[in-house]
């Protein structure tokens, strides 16, 4: 650790400051004795005189003393101040550095240590952060004595943003030398809250110009070329409503989406029978998985299995997970729904599927929004992309967690597993 330079009274000091007193006090104590002598004409016995001198000769006595304990307080206080100062510095989880005119580190706190790495005993700023653009701020800062801040990307080994800012600290009491404080704010979540809204929006605009564009084509050719060509205006129709309900399907999930956005942190309070649920989402997908030629079975434990939840956003998940075994799955011709219950593990649904399985570096980006194995074979299957990051919302917001596996030629199978009951 880097010690600063601190202003306190050593022995020694004291000493020369006693030696120096005493020397004070020998001059106007023999003036006093001249005066005692003086004061017998005037009246006065020698002995008032001298009383009276001696008084005056302890203020001189204590003025010098008191003048010394307040600076050595002083000193005390600013000792005080540094190590408080410092201990705030290691308090902040801002990466932050300390360092004085020479460049010379004072001061890092564990959030820096773990950022640039631990600096030895009085080393240069430059040993640890070598970034050109950082040591430059930090010329100019020291230069023109006002705040200032870059942004700073680092690739390797992860991708990283920081605002580095460095600021002299004003009207510094500790040390002789001007202070300057270099501190780090992680910009990485929001720029890759800003990526990640810019694609969405992205994706979602391109979602929605897809069928639009269609649209507009098929209604251009009926204005035109297919105006008196009924048969062509039939199939046309059939085509557009399909492209319509597409974009309507979309607009409802991305609602979804930002409704269910909006209430990520509040915690669902209805009570929710797991095993009625999933026979009405089951129940309700059987016409679907007939025309695919899928057979759905399920499978409920004896008793019922009741957790904390919202039914909707329940039934929202279970039909998504039992829909998409359907759809993805139908080659396997069969989809096995399993509500289990045991008291250490909480209760879990199984959704199963025997079809073509998923490649696993698909596996970890499938609640991704708009992230499709297949975007043609999605489409076709009136997918927009959006399901599976609806799942995983709603179930963030319910505590629960969604376990994917999957193995591809066998088949996949998708676990819903929610917290044991407190
Ligand atoms: P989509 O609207 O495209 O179905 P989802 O978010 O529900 O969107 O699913 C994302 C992708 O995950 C699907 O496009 C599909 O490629 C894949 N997928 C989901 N469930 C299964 C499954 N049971 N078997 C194979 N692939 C699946």
């Amino acid at each position: 650790m880097v010690e600063t330079r601190r202003d306190v009274t050593t022995e020694a000091e004291a000493d020369n400051t006693l030696t120096a007193r005493v020397k004070h006090l020998a001059r106007p104590l023999g003036v006093g004795s001249v005066m005692a002598v003086a004061a017998v004409p005037a009246g006065l016995e020698p002995w008032q005189a001298i009383v009276g001198y001696a008084a005056f000769a302890a203020g001189l006595l204590a003025w010098p003393s008191g003048k010394a304990a307040k600076q050595s307080r002083a000193a005390g206080q600013s000792d005080k101040v540094a190590q408080t100062d410092f201990a705030v510095v290691e308090a902040l989880d801002l990466p932050t550095v300390v360092f004085d005119a020479d460049t010379l580190v004072l001061r890092q706190n564990a959030a820096a240590r773990s950022l640039v790495g631990a600096y030895p005993e009085r080393a240069s700023l430059s040993a640890r952060i070598r970034s050109p653009a950082i040591l430059d701020l930090v010329a100019r800062v020291m230069a023109r004595g006002v705040p200032e801040s870059v942004e700073h990307a680092e690739r390797v080994p992860s991708e990283r943003w920081h605002e580095v800012r460095v600021a002299p600290v004003a009207g510094n009491p500790v040390s002789g030398s001007q202070l300057y404080v270099l501190t780090f704010r992680d910009l990485t979540e929001a720029r890759r809250m800003d990526r990640m809204r810019t694609d969405f929006v992205a994706n979602a605009s391109h979602e929605l110009r897809t069928p639009l564009a269609s649209l507009m084509g098929f209604i251009e050719t009926m204005q035109g070329p297919a105006r008196d060509d009924e048969a062509a205006r039939i199939r046309f129709f059939a085509i557009m409503l399909d492209q319509a309900q597409r974009m309507a399907r979309l607009i409802d999930d991305l609602l979804s989406l930002s409704r269910l956005e909006m209430r990520a942190h509040v915690a669902p309070d209805g009570q929710v029978d797991l095993g009625r649920t999933i026979t009405h989402v089951v129940d309700s997908l059987r016409p679907m998985a007939n025309d695919l030629g899928v057979e759905i079975q399920l499978s409920l434990p004896d008793k019922a299995v009741t957790i904390s939840g919202d039914v909707d956003e329940l039934i929202q998940v279970f039909s998504n997970l039992v829909e998409n075994a359907c759809k993805y799955g139908q080659a396997g011709k069969r989809v096995e729904v399993t509500v289990a219950d045991t008291d250490s593990e909480g209760a879990q649904v199984t959704i199963q599927d025997f079809g073509p399985g998923i490649a696993k570096e698909h596996v970890p980006r499938l609640t991704e929004r708009f992230y499709r194995v297949d975007v043609e074979t999605s489409r076709t299957k009136k997918g927009t992309g959006l399901g599976l990051a609806i799942v995983k919302h709603i179930l963030t917001r319910h505590r629960a967690r969604l376990i994917i596996r999957s193995t591809p030629g066998e088949g996949s199978t998708f676990i819903v597993k929610f917290n044991p009951a407190e």
